[in-house]
């Protein structure tokens, strides 16, 4: 058991940022190692997060990648669906659902995403963190090496890091980059060289480098001063919260082995492990992310002291000042049944989107042209195939409403085939005599996808002088 604490500079208190230094530069955080249930628990919803994200770009539904985002085409593709720019609405009620369903489980449960899945956990915690602990070994051992001078093998390890850093950095943008352009194409643009896609390559380089930025050197301090998630967690939760704590009526007073009256014999375990460096015995912090790894720490001392586990646990304020928690509070219920709302919204939207899209246009300061017998209108019908596959679709009139003089049609093609993501305008005029036009009247033209038998019906206005 070894009482150190980051950097051996202060402690973590809650007056300061114990990552920033009183100068304002980065304390290097160097956090111990952890073994526990949580830790393993969350070791298998990383390794499951990170295959998902690595094999996605690779996977096929109904012909098509599973997840697409087709840039140029306004378009995506997701679990062999295709959304298009008409779709984009469905965005603000996707991100709504997702945001209050986001509200609701910090309410119940605290920081979860931010410790079992936000990106910047998963990479850091299960991909560089791990790699920096394979190349210069242990908290203790970094710690000793940085504080000696340059040798050859503090030189290599330190290269070697940066180099596997850097390496796993460009495989992470190189997959974003497949769900933007397909695996099949990606490989071939690679070998192409920048110049045939730099836009791609722009993007892919600029993200690398701050990638590389934040796993490299930034790290914690991404969730502590950027992220904006993590300024509005102390307006989400309350008394009732299940958060990571410490059962201060159980540990103090603190003090050293055999001699402590309380259970915490301020061993410093759980503020070695913490990858944000602070005491979880100074009570809930902002820079708490809720990982665990106090917990699995501490649960190991208790374990080898003798003592029941749980000194540093999950648990509600309320429990924790032994009080009885309540799981459904008007909170829970507001940001649940906004969260519903929004989902709602996007699964119905979601499913009466049709594989096709008909509208009209009325030829511009055009509204209707005299002849010396008759009144000419032209429209034009554009149909636009959401579909991806090609598609041929009817074009002919509806049946007039009761009472509305007689029409004459004359639709360009009757009959029309548009590819796969693509529109097609087809002409469509109509005529009245005028001897029979008193009126604007409504009038209409049907749009049959010739497969499926869909009809989209276009709403129009005959008029006259
Ligand atoms: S809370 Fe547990 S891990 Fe932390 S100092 Fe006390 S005994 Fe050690
Ligand atoms: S206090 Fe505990 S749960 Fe919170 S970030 Fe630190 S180690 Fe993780």
């Amino acid at each position: 058991m070894t009482k150190v604490q980051h950097g051996l500079r202060r402690k973590p208190d809650l007056e300061s940022v114990y990552s920033i230094n009183d100068d304002g530069s980065h304390n290097v955080l160097q956090p111990a190692d952890v073994r526990g249930r949580w830790h393993t628990r969350r070791n298998v919803v990383f390794a499951l997060l990170v295959a998902f994200y690595l094999v996605m770009p690779w996977v096929h539904v109904n012909g098509r990648h599973a997840i697409h985002f087709d840039v140029p085409h306004r378009t995506a593709f997701l679990f062999g669906s295709t959304f298009t720019r008409e779709d984009f609405y469905l965005v603000f009620f996707l991100l709504t659902g997702f945001g209050f369903t986001l509200f609701a489980v910090t309410s119940l449960f605290g920081r979860v995403w931010c410790g079992y899945a936000c990106p910047q956990t998963v990479f850091l915690e299960g991909v560089f963190r791990r790699i920096e602990r394979w190349i210069e070994g242990g908290r203790n051992e970094r710690l000793r090496r940085n504080k000696e001078p340059w040798t050859f093998d503090k030189l290599w390890r330190k290269v070697a890091k940066q180099v596997a850093f850097l390496g796993v950095v460009l495989v992470l943008t190189h997959t974003l980059l497949a769900y933007f352009l397909p695996v099949e194409e990606l490989l071939p643009a690679l070998l192409a060289g920048p110049a045939d896609h730099w836009v791609a390559f722009s993007w892919t380089i600029g993200l690398s480098l701050v990638l590389y930025f934040d796993f490299a050197w930034f790290r914690e301090q991404f969730c502590i001063v950027l992220c904006p998630y993590g300024r509005i967690q102390s307006a989400l939760v309350d008394e009732d919260t299940v958060i990571v704590g410490y059962d201060e009526k159980r540990g103090e007073p603190r003090g050293p082995k055999g001699k402590a009256a309380g259970d915490c014999i301020d061993c410093g375990s759980c503020v070695n492990v913490c990858p944000t460096g602070i005491d979880i015995r100074n009570g809930l912090q902002m820079e708490c992310i809720g990982c665990t790894n106090c917990v699995d720490a501490c649960d190991t001392i208790m374990r080898q002291l003798g003592k029941p586990e749980g000194l540093v646990r999950y648990d509600s304020l309320s429990g924790f000042d032994g009080q009885k928690r309540r799981v459904l509070r008007p909170r829970v219920f507001l940001y649940g049944f906004l969260a519903l709302v929004g989902a709602s919204v996007f699964l119905l939207s979601a499913s009466r989107r049709t594989s096709f899209e008909a509208t009209a246009l009325r030829a511009r300061g055009l509204p209707y042209t005299l002849e010396e017998l008759r009144i000419q209108n032209l429209f034009t019908i554009h149909v636009q195939n959401k579909s991806s596959d090609a598609a041929r679709y009817r074009i002919e009139p509806d049946p007039l409403p009761a009472g509305s003089p007689p029409v004459e049609w004359n639709v360009a093609s009757e009959s029309i085939e548009v590819e796969p993501l693509s529109e097609a305008k087809i002409p469509v005029f109509a005529f009245v005599a005028r001897a029979d036009y008193q009126r604007r009247f409504p009038v209409s033209v049907r749009v049959t996808d010739a497969a499926t038998g869909d009809v989209q019906v276009v709403e129009l206005s005959f008029q006259g002088p």
